[in-house]
């Protein structure tokens, strides 16, 4: 297809596109007369305008868009959009295979289920996400040679559909051809136990069952963790694995855990997982959040900015899990739009109080012993004393100053009652934890020395 062509078929699919969205949906993506970028490996690029609509084409609009392809060529052609940035290093990519396409993409394996907004490029990389970031990118570069299967484990809200679905939008971007599966592991198990339950056709069932997951080139399985305890499923996917893994194709899993922490999950399936190479993302720090926050805020709009104050009080705000901390930015830019005033300090936290009240509320019931401990011990060795002291009886200032700011913190971040906040400090009294935890709040008001430390120590509890 030349680039004439290209731009011909761009115009039409634009022109349908319009005819079905409202007007003023339409003009916000900005989209209309671009010219064509570049024509590679059956992908037509295309530069958007800006962040913003970038991340709404492709998150609303970009399976719509290519819907409309068919109606004019039978090539297996595909339209992305993609930053300024990304198209520069693009420019200088050669074609892969300059054989004539293939014609009639398969499209069970693409648009169905890989997200085209989970990108490598829209993933931030911070220390807490780097070692599974930098693997995944070699997986991509080269599935089924080096790792297999990829095990990326870590808790809820912290980048691992999105790292998996990067993987599988960088191959495709690649090939298109490449057959990519992407399947949530509860709807493997839906799947399969509604092809076993099939009154009439079993047969058929269970063999387009194992049609659907054995005719591709790499599969990504998310949550894994659901299999537990479902011993027939969990028996097909072990013979769907080592179908797979023999046949060198990319097998990518995701996890809440470790795969050695998998209760009710079969000995022979864990010691897969840990076979190819294991990957944990851990909750990001300060520094990533705030990335993350200003990499999100430009998929608002082009033209907005969060003043510094705003963008520390959310990253501080929302610790350990990203998908909350983007919810909390969306909820200030609503509140902002829907008050029709400006981003400030106080706006974010008017907009923010219930969240950042429930979201104490759900820390409470983490009621992990060991975060208190780490707070503990956190805090002696910041002080230099050793955690027997900070919880013991002893008086002096150089310990009573630690105590105090252990028993402030583990309330302010995890409200947890004062009498058990009183039993992890030797079992104080209810009231002595209270005057402590009301001294330190006042004296933080005005006393720069002690928010520098307390500042100090919730970095180093990664807060
Ligand atoms: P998980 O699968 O671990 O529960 P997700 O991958 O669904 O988490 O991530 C939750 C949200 O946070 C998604 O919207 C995702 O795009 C975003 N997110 C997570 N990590 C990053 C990152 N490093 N950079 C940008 N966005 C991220
Ligand atoms: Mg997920």
């Amino acid at each position: 297809m030349t680039i004439e062509e290209c731009q011909k078929l761009y115009d039409r699919v634009i022109g349908d596109l319009k005819k079905t969205i409202e007007e003023e949906s339409f003009l916000e993506l900005s989209i209309e007369n671009k010219k064509i970028s570049k024509f590679l490996n059956g992908y037509i690029y295309v530069v958007a305008e800006d962040d913003f609509s970038l991340s709404k084409i492709n998150k609303f609009y970009i399976k719509r868009i290519n819907s409309f392809i068919p109606k004019y060529t039978d090539e297996t052609i595909l339209f992305k959009f993609v930053s300024k940035d990304e198209m520069s290093s693009l420019m200088n990519t050669e074609e892969v295979s300059p054989t004539s396409l293939e014609k009639n993409l398969d499209d069970k394996y693409r648009p169905g289920n890989i997200d085209a907004t989970y990108t490598f490029t829209n993933f931030v990389v911070g220390k807490s996400n780097k070692f599974a970031y930098t693997f995944a990118m070699q997986t991509a570069e080269n599935p089924g040679k080096n790792f297999n299967p990829l095990y990326i484990f870590g808790g809820v809200g912290i980048g691992k559909t999105h790292l998996m679905q990067a993987i599988g939008n960088y191959i495709l971007d690649k090939d298109i051809h490449k057959k990519v599966l992407y399947v949530e592991a509860k709807e493997f198990c839906d799947d399969y136990i509604h092809a076993c339950n099939s009154q009439i056709e079993k047969q058929r069932k269970i063999d387009e069952f194992h049609q659907r997951y054995r005719d591709i080139d790499i599969l990504l399985v998310d949550d894994i963790q659901i299999l537990c305890g479902k011993d027939k499923t969990q028996e097909e996917f072990f013979t769907l694995f080592n179908f797979l893994i023999n046949r060198n194709k990319q097998i990518v899993i995701t996890c809440d855990r470790p795969a050695n922490a998998l209760e009710g999950m079969a000995d022979r399936l864990k010691s897969r997982f840990d076979q190819g190479l294991v990957v944990d993302i851990t909750p990001p720090d300060l520094d990533l959040r705030t990335d993350i926050l200003k990499k999100k805020i430009k998929t608002f709009s082009s033209k907005n900015d969060l003043p510094d104050d705003v963008l520390e009080f959310i990253a501080s705000s929302f610790t350990s899990n990203i998908r909350e901390l983007e919810g909390a930015l969306n909820r200030v830019m609503y509140y902002s739009v829907f008050n029709d005033s400006p981003i400030t300090l106080d706006l974010a936290k008017e907009a923010l109080a219930t969240l950042i009240k429930s979201q104490k509320n759900a820390n409470k019931y983490a009621n992990n012993s060991q975060v208190y401990e780490n707070i503990q011990s956190v805090v002696a060795a910041y002080y230099n004393i050793s955690v027997n002291d900070l919880i013991s009886s002893k008086r002096s200032a150089k310990i009573t100053l630690p105590r105090h700011i252990a028993m402030f913190l583990i309330k302010d971040l995890y409200d947890l009652p004062y009498k058990k906040i009183g039993s992890l400090f030797g079992g104080r009294d209810h009231t002595t934890v209270m005057s402590a935890v009301e001294k330190i709040e006042n004296d933080l008001k005005s006393d720069e020395e002690l928010k520098m430390a307390v500042d100090n120590i919730k970095k180093k509890l990664n807060i």
